[in-house]
């Protein structure tokens, strides 16, 4: 069976449309499949419309999240909570192609464990917006080594990837990049990216700002490297002004050089703050990660009653 997950935040019209469209194709398609949606603390009715359409239709499993806990989150609580032998993340709003879908099932078929959405464009997009998108997935792409430029959310993962995923214990997870990192026989297929026909994107440009920084400092730790870089260089101009200053003293003319004391405990204050602040943000992650939180709380459930007996309470709430 193939599972479908789908997080959805603030889609209430998007749920219906989705379930009926994937539902259509796959059946067509003659695959065996259920649909988990995983409402991450929605404020407009998309529960409501989730558990309308489970009602309805008993392919679809719905699990409602206790408040927001962010779309990796939504994306590992669907995976918990899905029986398939093969499961597909893709976005809620349709951006992803569901025709792509069944192009993954049929590579999985033949033995594939990770199939990989890559986007051949993507999408409408603001020129600042690309510049800087570009510079994270150059950035994550050095830290992950594999080019991360065009990768997505949406893939098809075998169970043996699934329950790999599922079994990493840190908290900051970065799905789009971990799934590459764990390995197993993968491939990748192309898809262009659709435009949004209801609803809004969740993204701000500072949000993107911080999910940036998060998943750097998740997979790198090139910016305290950066740290020690920036003592050198500071220490190599502190050899230069010592000399220099010395040869003044014997010299005999060492009253002058007020700029140069002004600007050396400028430039150095800085460095030592920014530095400071670099180190602090790791600390506060390894605080977070030391904490063991769970990722998220599951308020309800619904659909999928076999699966649900099966699971032994532990599903529910992941250690
Ligand atoms: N999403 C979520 N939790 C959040 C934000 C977004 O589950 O806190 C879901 C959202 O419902 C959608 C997917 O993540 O299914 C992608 O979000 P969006 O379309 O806003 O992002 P974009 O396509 O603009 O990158
Ligand atoms: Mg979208």
């Amino acid at each position: 069976m193939l599972s479908v997950i789908l997080p959805a935040y603030n889609e209430e019209k998007m749920v219906p449309k989705a379930a009926e469209t994937i539902g259509r194709l796959l059946t067509e398609a003659q695959i065996a499949y259920e649909i988990v949606f995983v409402n991450d603390g929605s404020k407009d009715g998309t529960w409501e419309a989730i558990e309308q359409t489970a009602a309805k239709d008993p392919h679809i499993v719905g699990i409602k999240f206790s408040r927001n806990f962010g779309k990796e989150s939504a994306m590992l609580a669907g995976l918990a909570n899905a029986s398939g032998d093969c499961c597909v993340v893709m976005d809620c709003d349709l951006q992803h192609p569901p025709e792509t879908v069944i192009e993954m099932y049929r590579l999985w078929e033949q033995g594939y464990e990770v199939v990989e959405g890559v986007k051949r464009s993507r999408g409408k997009e603001s020129a600042v917006h690309r510049a800087s998108a570009g510079m994270f997935y150059k950035i994550i792409s050095r830290a992950v080594r594999i080019d991360m430029s065009r990768a997505s959310d949406f893939k098809l993962l075998d169970r043996r990837a699934v329950d790999a995923l599922l079994a990493m214990p840190e908290r900051n997870i970065f799905f789009r990049a971990l799934s590459s990192w764990i390995g197993f026989r993968s491939v990748s297929v192309e898809f262009d990216v659709q435009e949004r026909t209801e609803g809004e994107s969740k993204w701000s440009a500072w949000s993107l700002i911080q999910y940036a920084i998060k998943n750097i400092v998740a997979f790198s730790t090139v910016p305290m490297q950066c740290v020690t870089v920036a003592g050198v260089l500071v220490f190599l101009m502190a050899i230069v002004l010592g000399i220099q200053s010395l040869v003044k003293y014997f010299s005999g003319h060492a009253v002058e050089g007020f700029t140069t004391v002004i600007l050396l405990i400028l430039i150095i204050g800085s460095i030592i703050m920014i530095s400071l602040g670099i180190i602090g943000y790791y600390i506060a992650k390894i605080y977070e990660e030391v904490k063991g939180r769970p990722r998220y709380l599951i308020a309800k459930r619904i659909g999928g009653q076999e699966s649900a007996e099966k699971s032994d309470g532990k599903k529910e709430r992941p250690e």
